[in-house]
């Protein structure tokens, strides 16, 4: 079988990317190791920037998006008692972040490739990436059969676990990361928000999130150790620590209903260089990692696939090398950005091991500068809903 790009993996940046290329008469196969429903479990990202929102339109899968999403121009930062609030519409022109889950991200995006007829195969077992410096192809197993596609590129867009970037000649390939020493335990019930917009809360116990995925639908997180475990945190033990980490009346305001999904995720920065390897590109997660604090891990998928997007048009519609060339380049431009900013954040708003009492109240003044200095409020702003491209 021949393709123009086999796309491995149908995360957010694949599905985008399939989508965008269609759209120009590229053609594309994706290769998902895991099944549709499987894809679709999985709760993660919900914070879009305008910037994210704009492909989705270009890609015709922001219809529901539009619907159903929540336009939001303010957050929220939570100290000393108080809710301190950064009107990020105001501080940037009038830009605004939407709150979307990426899942409902996903179901529209594979809905569309479906409705295209364009071809995803679920459950590609063993797919490996072959001769991406000369001319590529792609191996898998279906059901216990082998196959083959040949192919012009390999967009890796197969997450932080994935195949593409351990494809890439080790030699060849530079990584920075940092972990953390705690995760996030995240709760998502059936209850309204306990505030309209997303409260970020520093407090010696440690960081809390209040956010949403609907005006029905909560999605709550507190900071917890590294090696804590699901099955310790009861659904009551939950809401009262959430609660202890907020100011009074915000905490007044918070629902409590049962759980219908909990889990731990660990915090990690992490970049991969290049991003570009002959006819080989890393795109998404599968090249960079970011703590969720920022809320740019999905985001910066986007804008890979954009840069991406954008070379490879120029290479099928004017024979141009030169947007595929710069790539690597002007992703990791954007992507730096996102992880020093993503840093900052989750630097300023836990509690790490060696924060005491000094750590905290110069969390506690760097925060209070932050939201008394319109020039700190506004490069916090300018960052959350998204640097130019
Ligand atoms: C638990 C968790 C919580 C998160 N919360 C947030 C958040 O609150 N805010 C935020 O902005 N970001 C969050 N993120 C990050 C965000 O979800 C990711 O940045 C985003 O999913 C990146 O999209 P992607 O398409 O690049 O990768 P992924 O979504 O990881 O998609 C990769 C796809 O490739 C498939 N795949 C992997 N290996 C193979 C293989 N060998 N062959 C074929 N297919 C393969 C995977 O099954 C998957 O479907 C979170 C991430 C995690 C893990």
């Amino acid at each position: 079988m021949r393709t123009q790009i086999v796309i491995v993996g149908s995360g957010p940046s694949g599905l985008l990317l399939g989508q965008l290329l269609a759209g120009i008469g590229v053609e594309t196969v994706i290769l998902e190791r895991s099944s549709r429903e499987h894809v679709l479990g999985r709760v993660r990202a919900g914070v879009l920037e305008q910037g994210t929102v704009e492909l989705l339109e270009e890609a015709g899968a922001a219809a529901r998006l539009h619907a159903e999403g929540l336009p939001h121009s303010g957050i929220s930062l939570a100290f000393d008692e108080r809710l301190h609030r950064i009107d990020l519409a105001a501080l940037t022109g009038g830009k605004h972040v939407t709150v979307y889950g990426q899942t409902e991200v996903t179901h529209d995006l594979m809905d569309k490739r479906e409705a295209a007829g364009l071809v995803t195969v679920y459950e590609a077992a063993d797919v490996a990436l072959h001769d991406f410096d000369g001319a590529p192809f792609v191996t898998y197993a279906k059901d216990g059969v082998s196959h083959r596609i040949d192919c012009d590129f390999i967009a890796g867009c197969d997450g932080y676990h994935g195949v593409s970037r351990k494809s890439a000649p080790e030699r060849a390939l530079k990584t920075f990361e940092r972990q953390y020493p705690f995760g996030w335990l995240g709760v998502l019930a059936e209850v309204p928000p306990a505030d309209r917009e997303l409260v970020y809360a520093n407090h010696e116990r440690g960081f809390a999130l209040c956010s949403m995925r609907s005006t029905h639908r909560s999605r709550y997180y507190v900071q917890c150790p590294q090696d804590d475990r699901v099955e310790a945190w009861s659904d009551d033990r939950f809401w009262d620590e959430l609660r202890r980490r907020l100011p009074e009346q915000t905490a007044a305001s918070v629902t409590t209903g049962p759980s219908f999904e909990k889990s731990i995720a660990p915090l990690r920065s992490f970049v991969a260089e290049p991003m570009h390897f002959g006819r080989l590109f890393l795109v998404g997660d599968a090249a960079h990692i970011v703590p969720p604090t920022g809320a740019k891990g999905l985001n910066l998928a986007a804008s890979d696939v954009r840069y991406l997007f954008a070379g490879l048009r120029d290479f099928y519609t004017d024979k141009s090398q030169s947007g595929i060339e710069a790539y690597s380049q002007k992703a990791l431009a954007r992507v730096w950005k996102a992880v020093r900013f993503s840093w900052w954040m989750t630097t300023m708003l836990h509690r790490f091991p060696d924060t005491g009492d000094f750590g905290q109240r110069i969390q506690e003044a760097e925060l209070d500068y932050l939201v008394h200095s319109q020039a700190a409020s506004t490069a916090l702003a300018e960052n959350y809903v998204g640097l130019p491209w």
